[in-house]
């Protein structure tokens, strides 16, 4: 190399200007934002007229246009790319993985094309195209170095916010899967409302949370009536649906942002009702048995009907106990709702929870 001094501060300027280039990107950095420093730093170096970047596609592994400048060439660039892959010069350039002139195949003969591959040694990112009307023995040694160091900096960019991307995404979408396993080991699969293991974690902080905010609290558990028969004279199937459309009924009636419903057993389903008194738990049960009651099932072509008694205890802010096991709570439920069958079905029995 045979520079005078003014020459050689003028490299030196062009090699710190060159190792900033990361600086001037702000992380992560889109594929466009790394593509238009690139072009910033390159048009210091070289005269483009246009040029063009191509990007390895993850799951293909072809090379895809990203990016022409202008756009209204992205055609020709795309029959250029796939001339020189045709003709073998693309893979040559791709192997030495330094920055080389090559004859045009589809622009003007004045202009050159050259190619500067961009790969880290991990991997292959991409091949930047340019246009120049410069020629490759007008172009200097040092700037053809330079570009190729610009091209190693541009490539590690890339491959990093390539690398952030893919965690990002990786984190969210095994974020999305645990909230989905979250949400199925949380429900019964059938109709979708609370499950047994949810009731037996959450109750105990529901009673917990009335007694220390002294808050009222109430339960109903309720039961559809002779289920069984449902099952035997139209078949599981049926029963299946109407277990479905019961529960959907069910929560079209309650507070959505409180209220909760969970399967308790079989064809028994406990409603938590917080912040609720045993009078208005009462008339919900209520409203909810005459609902059900007067709602028409079909199956095939039938018409079904079906009723539900309710067993409702609950406690009022004013008569808390001083402890309570969710237990001791479910078991008076369970008593009242027996009582309601008892007394021949599709009722509402209830009363206070004394300890
Ligand atoms: P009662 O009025 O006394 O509650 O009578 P019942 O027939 O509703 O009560 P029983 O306990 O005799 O029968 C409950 C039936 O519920 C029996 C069982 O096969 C059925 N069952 C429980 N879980 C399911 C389910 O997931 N799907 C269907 N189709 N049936 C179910
Ligand atoms: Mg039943
Ligand atoms: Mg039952």
């Amino acid at each position: 190399m045979n520079l005078n001094p003014t020459a050689l501060i003028e490299l030196a300027e062009k090699i710190e200007q060159l190792a900033q280039f990361q600086d001037k990107i702000e992380f992560p950095a889109s594929i466009s934002r790394i593509w238009e420093a690139f072009q910033r730093d390159a048009r210091n170096l070289i005269e483009i007229e246009s040029c063009a970047l191509f990007t390895v596609d993850e799951s293909s592994q072809e090379f895809v246009l990203a990016h022409a400048v202008p756009e209204a060439l992205k055609a020709e660039f795309q029959k250029e790319i796939d001339a020189q892959i045709e003709v073998g010069t693309f893979s040559v350039i791709l192997k030495r993985r330094r920055p080389a002139f090559t004859p045009s195949q589809v622009f003007r003969h004045e202009l050159s094309v050259m190619m500067l591959p961009l790969a880290t040694v991990k991997r292959t990112l991409g091949m930047v195209m340019v246009l120049t009307p410069f020629q490759e023995s007008l172009v200097t040694q040092e700037n053809m170095r330079l570009l190729s160091v610009l091209a190693r900096h541009c490539s590690l960019v890339m491959e990093n916010s390539i690398l952030y991307d893919k965690l990002r995404k990786d984190k969210e979408s095994l974020e999305q899967a645990n909230a989905k396993i979250l949400y199925l080991s949380q429900r019964d699969a059938l109709t979708g409302c609370f499950n047994r293991g949810y009731m037996n974690a959450q109750l105990p902080r529901e009673i917990r949370r009335a007694l220390r905010y002294r808050r009222a609290l109430s339960l109903a558990l309720c039961d559809l009536d002779h289920f069984k028969t449902i099952n035997d004279s139209h078949g599981h199937q049926c029963g299946d649906l109407v277990l479905k459309e019961f529960v959907e009924s069910l929560n079209e009636l309650i507070r959505a942002d409180s209220d909760w419903l969970a399967r308790y057993g079989g064809e028994e389903f406990l409603l938590v009702l917080p912040e609720t008194t045993l009078e208005n738990a009462e008339r919900l049960a209520e409203r909810l048995r005459a609902h059900i009651a007067g709602k028409s099932f079909e199956w095939q072509g039938e018409v079904l009907r079906i009723t539900a008694s309710f067993g409702v205890v609950g406690f009022s802010a004013g008569q808390l106990p001083k402890s309570l096991q969710a237990e001791a709570l479910l078991n008076r439920a369970d008593e009242y709702l027996y009582r309601a069958k008892k007394k021949g079905r599709n009722r509402v029995v209830s009363g206070p929870f004394a300890s």
